[in-house]
């Protein structure tokens, strides 16, 4: 694949970007490339609801769901894919998709022990847009941008303008992945990796390729399931390019976020090469029952996914009212034991800053 390099690296905006607009993954391009007009997921990006009201009013949500909306926007702001919506159901506040994404008066609340930075990244970045935790594999900020900002994310507060490189600060970041030989897999993290474009991703891809030690390229992205489009030709050339081995890992957190077009984008994934895996977080109000556990893992399985993680929640400021206790958690799982075969069952942790794995619960 031919090498393009984009001028002035990834992207550098302030807070959490707002992908697919000109000032996010269309910026800078690479002035000897001609303007290309954007993807078809780019546009179904740049027109993705970004105003709480009218989340509301498109939902058909009562006029008191939008004090609350309007306050949790302004410390995390709405973002919700058109695709992402329509599985949604209208007149619903309890349905399972719309409470991943509605802002909620709860967040505004200070809960002891819910912090900004709940896994202490920033001790663990020893050059920007890079994050070391764990042996053999290290996290590349590839995005600072996300299709969809999920009310939970434990990065919400990620101060991404500090983290997002420039050109030669990506360069020293390869470097540093050349020289530690121990390394046999990078992971394609964000923000949503899949969020910058494919120039920008088949530039970083073809670097890390030439690494002789690197192995595996993992990639942590919500994209394929809030805008299945995203999966189209262009991502599935540099994927196909590499010899490294590929791992998507998913999020999904319910069976109603699999619709046919999801479906189908993980089938074009799978058609690449690509091992599909699934992590999810157990929500309060969201999955926290056996039934939609079960009914996640079955749906995964039928969309050629295995389920991989269930995570407790990060403590992160802002989503407390999305606690589930561990004891609650660890009963649920045992229940979820008794109606799945075993390599339908995701295995339950803790992510302990400091840990040099995940903590299984
Ligand atoms: S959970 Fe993932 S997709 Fe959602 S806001 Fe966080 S990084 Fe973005």
């Amino acid at each position: 694949m031919a090498s393009v390099a984009p001028r002035e690296g990834f992207i550098a905006p302030p807070r959490r970007p707002v992908a697919g607009s000109a000032s996010s993954v269309t910026a800078r391009p690479d002035e000897t490339q001609p303007l290309q007009a954007p993807a078809a997921w780019q546009s179904q990006l740049a027109r993705a609801i970004r105003d709480p009201a009218e989340l509301c009013r498109r939902l058909g949500l009562d006029d008191a769901w939008r004090p609350g909306a309007e306050a949790g926007h302004a410390l995390f702001e709405v973002r919700v894919p058109e695709a992402f919506l329509a599985r949604m159901r209208p007149g619903d506040p309890d349905d399972p998709l719309l409470r991943q994404v509605l802002p909620l008066g709860e967040e505004t609340a200070a809960t002891p022990g819910y912090v900004a930075d709940p896994l202490a990244e920033a001790e663990h970045s020893p050059a920007r847009g890079l994050i070391h935790k764990y042996a053999g594999r290290v996290l590349l900020i590839a995005s600072p941008a996300c299709a969809v900002n999920c009310r939970y994310c434990f990065r919400r507060h990620f101060p991404y303008t500090e983290n997002a490189p420039s050109r030669a600060q990506w360069d020293a970041t390869l470097d540093t992945l050349r020289r530690d030989d121990t390394l046999h897999e990078a992971i394609l993290s964000g923000g949503d990796p899949l969020a910058a474009s494919d120039r920008q991703l088949g530039w970083l891809v073809e670097r890390l390729d030439a690494i002789p030690h690197l192995r595996r390229l993992r990639i942590h992205t919500r994209l394929p399931v809030v805008i299945p489009d995203r999966v189209d030709d262009a991502l599935l050339g540099w994927l196909a390019a590499t010899r490294l081995q590929k791992v998507v890992v998913l999020h999904i957190n319910h069976a109603q976020e699999i619709d046919q077009a999801v479906i189908d984008a993980c089938a074009r994934l799978k058609n690449a090469g690509v091992t599909l895996l699934n992590q999810s977080v157990l929500l309060r109000g969201v999955n926290d029952s056996i039934d939609a556990q079960a009914a996640l893992s079955e749906r995964l399985f039928e969309a050629g996914v295995l389920p991989y993680y269930l995570h407790v929640l990060d403590p992160v400021a802002g989503a407390a009212h999305f606690d589930v206790p561990d004891d609650e958690a660890r009963e649920l799982v045992a229940g979820l034991r008794k109606v799945l075969p075993g390599f339908l069952m995701p295995t339950l942790v803790r992510e302990i800053p400091g840990e040099g794995s995940k903590t299984p619960l």
